[in-house]
């Protein structure tokens, strides 16, 4: 419950607030070891093409499946990451069992396309120093084409990035790694800076969607959404919307030019073989 603003902060108990405090430092002391015990696990959820419908790839999102609290999605355990430094090892292992995935379904459902693999970046990664040569490392030891793999950073982890935070950057994208702008629109989207940064992508944050949810949608959010497609496309950037959840809102944003989607209408995030089902129902028909 909110207690009100302002004095006595220190007289009101507040037990939920309580609660979350001893979980929080609960789920800081087991995180350390939480990688070599292995109870981290990846869902993917697929990236459809809004023209034709096909699926041309996922994003690994990853869980944890913490013994005494179940499954714990991403935005309970990735700050607390952040924070220890376990974000590093972490994020090498996601991008390493992504980029087998990868492989894998690009092996075995060929018939489905060469399915492509998306996996977000923490800015703590992008400040490591072994960002480059663990991702270089990883792609050639499971002989996975840098194309397959889409890097995604968000905006506000690049605002005011100077030209040291890009250049690990610009080298994977030279290689040919696409990196998404991800949650694209939240924060102080300064639009003169995306000329500068190596990004190939624009990730549309999930409030794009969810203002189109009635038909007709915001007059004034159409006429943004639309200026920023017009903007991305002319700068050869490609748009993914995030958050779709109605056929209606897949159609909006089609019609608005948007490329790629994303969203619980097609598929939640979910396990590996989900995909090859969905790929395949996709490319036999
Ligand atoms: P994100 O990269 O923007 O991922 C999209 C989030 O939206 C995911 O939440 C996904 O489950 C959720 N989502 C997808 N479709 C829908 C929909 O139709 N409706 C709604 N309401 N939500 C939808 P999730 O899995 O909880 O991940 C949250 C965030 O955690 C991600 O946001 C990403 O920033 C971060 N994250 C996830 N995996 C990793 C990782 O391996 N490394 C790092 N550094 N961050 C990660
Ligand atoms: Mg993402
Ligand atoms: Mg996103
Ligand atoms: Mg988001």
């Amino acid at each position: 419950r909110a207690k009100s603003a302002g004095g006595n902060r220190f007289e009101l108990a507040d037990p939920e607030a309580d609660a979350r405090a001893i979980t929080r430092h609960g789920l800081t002391t087991a995180l350390p070891t939480a990688l070599d015990r292995g109870e981290f696990f990846i869902e993917y959820q697929p990236l459809v093409h809004l023209g034709d419908g096909s699926v041309r790839g996922a994003e690994a999102l990853v869980r944890w499946l913490h013994p005494q609290h179940g499954v714990l999605g991403p935005d309970r355990f990735i700050p607390l990451a952040e924070h220890t430094g376990l974000i590093v090892p972490l994020g090498r292992w996601v991008l390493e069992q992504s980029v087998r995935q990868a492989r894998d379904w690009r092996e075995r459902y060929d018939q489905a396309g060469p399915l492509r693999i998306n996996v977000n970046l923490s800015p703590c990664q992008l400040t490591h120093p072994g960002l480059v040569q663990d991702t270089v490392d990883i792609l050639e030891r499971m002989g996975v084409e840098p194309d397959a793999l889409c890097l995604e950073v968000t905006e506000s982890a690049l605002i005011g990035a100077d030209d040291d935070l890009l250049k690990p950057l610009r080298r994977l994208a030279e290689m040919g790694v696409d990196i998404a702008l991800d949650d694209f629109g939240t924060g102080y989207s300064n639009l003169a800076n995306l000329r500068r940064l190596p990004v190939s992508i624009l990730k549309l944050d999930r409030s794009f969607t969810q203002s189109m949810q009635q038909f007709p949608a915001d007059p004034v959010d159409l006429k943004i959404v639309e200026g920023i497609v017009a903007l991305a496309h002319s700068l050869n950037l490609a748009v993914t919307v995030e958050g779709v959840e109605t056929g209606a809102q897949a159609e909006q944003l089609r019609i608005l030019g948007c490329d790629t989607a994303q969203g619980w209408y097609y598929a939640r995030p979910g396990p590996p073989e989900r995909l090859h089902e969905l790929a395949l129902v996709d490319a036999t028909g």
